[in-house]
């Protein structure tokens, strides 16, 4: 039994002076992804990625190294061990792990129609009939993508943690591509959102609902044919309605990565940027307006997420970081909580919030984003939002995007905007783009959508760290509106 001779191995590393360790085998990590464009297959990838990595805490540094011979687990603990030893040689400041609760447990993602039991055909079959409803004269190409995930890992650890963990991941989206009347190139595309009803789950049947994604290809369509005939938007100041996918890539890359807690220490700067927020401001900085509720969640349902425990083998929970617009918490794991109380000489945070994983068998475990959702409010449907703005712009999908190194700015563009006069919508706009700094964009927030305009959005390609690790999570994210936002073509 491989997980005896797991639970062996810890009990020598810590008879070997390791303050802690764990093993995390993945030994299942199935991965395929269909392309098909123009009705012709663009690329087919499938991979199964198999392996254990062992990470080992000696005197306050950490050792980590990782194999995928199951014949060479001891060789490889050993080697974590003496890397740990070596690096407590040439420590700055030893690493302490936060108290966590210890869990025997099983997860599993609520599974519907497995796609690795299903027929390749069959896959092909589906994306097929979405890239032939995409076919238009106008369109230069088109095409339909699906990638599935499928993993089981085992974590044990020297603090006694057994978890057993079983996951399913689909992402499909669609895309068009033509030449607008002036000869640029535009594009109309969709990403699935999840589904979170507790009777609903992750499979196949994802992609063949009509609400998720099989009812979208004539919608994407449409919405290209109106992009390319469409009025340049115009540069002004107007109320901004951000549709779901926006307002994931405006969560994501304004609140999520800025309250990543490693990149607020600084141990992202050379690689992806700094974060404008620092420990002094936990409690008492006005990150937006009071409408504003913003959490990082390990337990939203059938997302990608959420993973039931995150890799350093804490239960996932509700984290509430923005409560009506005040900064409280953020994005946090067991090492760095203690090295930030130790920084700030106060205790700001209690626990970790369970959001410490690796992309693979083979990658060290950093922060990362789980869920992180922002609260329904009690502003009415997507049409009273729009009935009651006089001049407005309503916006989706993102085109490009760029963010400040700290998160204090961006500037995004959009495939398709539609301008809002007088609580209507009045027609389509071509090349939307807005632009915004991001503490006075939050503050700007001024309708918040109830729960029926409340939707999980799903992202595939965070990346994060040194090497880069690809991270899958997801956005819950109600239709918002904010006041007086810049907005223009460029
Ligand atoms: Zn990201």
């Amino acid at each position: 039994m491989i997980e005896n001779e797991i639970k062996n191995l810890l009990n020598d590393l810590k008879a070997q002076g390791a303050e802690y360790a764990d093993i995390r085998y993945h030994t299942l990590d199935l991965h395929e992804q269909i392309h098909l464009q123009d009705g012709l297959m663009k690329n087919y990838n499938f991979q199964d990625k198999k392996g254990y990595g062992v990470r080992v805490l000696y005197k306050g540094a950490w050792g980590f190294f990782s194999n995928e011979d199951p014949k060479l687990l001891k060789e490889t603990a050993d080697i974590a061990m003496r890397k740990a030893q070596s690096a407590s040689l040439f420590l700055q400041n030893s690493v302490k792990l936060a108290p966590k609760d210890i869990y025997k447990e099983r997860f599993s993602s609520n599974i519907g129609e497995d796609p690795f039991q299903v027929n390749l055909k069959d896959k092909i079959e589906l994306l097929s009939k979405i890239n032939e409803s995409l076919k238009h004269e106008r369109f230069t190409f088109r095409g339909a993508n699906a990638s599935f995930n499928k993993r089981t890992i085992l974590y044990f650890d020297t603090e006694g943690a057994e978890i057993e963990k079983h996951t399913l991941e689909v992402n499909p989206y669609m895309y068009a591509y033509a030449k607008d009347k002036d000869g640029l190139t535009q594009s109309r595309s969709y990403l699935m959102y999840q589904n979170t009803t507790p009777d609903a789950s992750v499979g196949l049947e994802n992609i063949r609902d009509e609400k998720q994604f099989f009812g979208h290809p004539e919608r994407i369509k449409n919405e290209l044919l109106q992009v390319l005939d469409a009025p340049i938007q115009e540069e002004e100041i107007c109320s901004l309605i951000p549709g779901h996918e926006m307002m994931a890539l405006q969560t994501h890359e304004t609140i999520g990565h800025a309250l990543e807690l490693d990149r607020i220490l600084g141990y992202e700067l050379s690689y992806a940027g700094g974060s404008h927020v620092d420990l002094d401001d936990f409690g008492k900085l006005n990150f937006g307006s009071n409408k504003l509720n913003a959490h990082a969640s390990g337990t939203t349902l059938n997302s990608p997420g959420s993973v039931g425990f995150d890799d350093d083998g804490v239960k996932g929970l509700d984290v509430l970081m923005i409560e009506k617009g005040k900064l409280k918490n953020c994005i946090t794991s067991r090492q760095m909580i203690t090295e930030a109380n130790e920084k700030a000489g106060r205790e700001i945070f209690s626990e970790s919030g369970g959001a410490c994983r690796a992309q693979s068998y083979n990658n060290l475990p950093i922060e990362r984003m789980n869920n992180i959702n922002i609260d329904s409010g009690d502003d009415g449907t997507l049409e009273d939002i729009i009935s009651n703005t006089e001049n407005g712009l309503m916006l989706e999908t993102p085109k490009s995007w760029s963010i400040g190194s700290n998160r204090e700015n961006f500037h995004f563009a959009c495939e398709i905007g539609w301008k809002i006069l007088d609580g209507k919508i009045s027609h389509v706009v071509r090349n939307p783009t807005y632009k915004g700094d991001s503490l006075k964009f939050w503050h700007s927030l001024d309708m918040v959508g109830d729960s029926s305009t409340w939707q999980l959005q799903q992202v595939f390609n965070c990346g994060k760290g040194q090497p880069n690790q690809i991270m899958h999570l997801a956005h819950g994210i109600p239709t918002c509106r904010f006041d007086s936002i810049e907005v223009g073509n460029k």
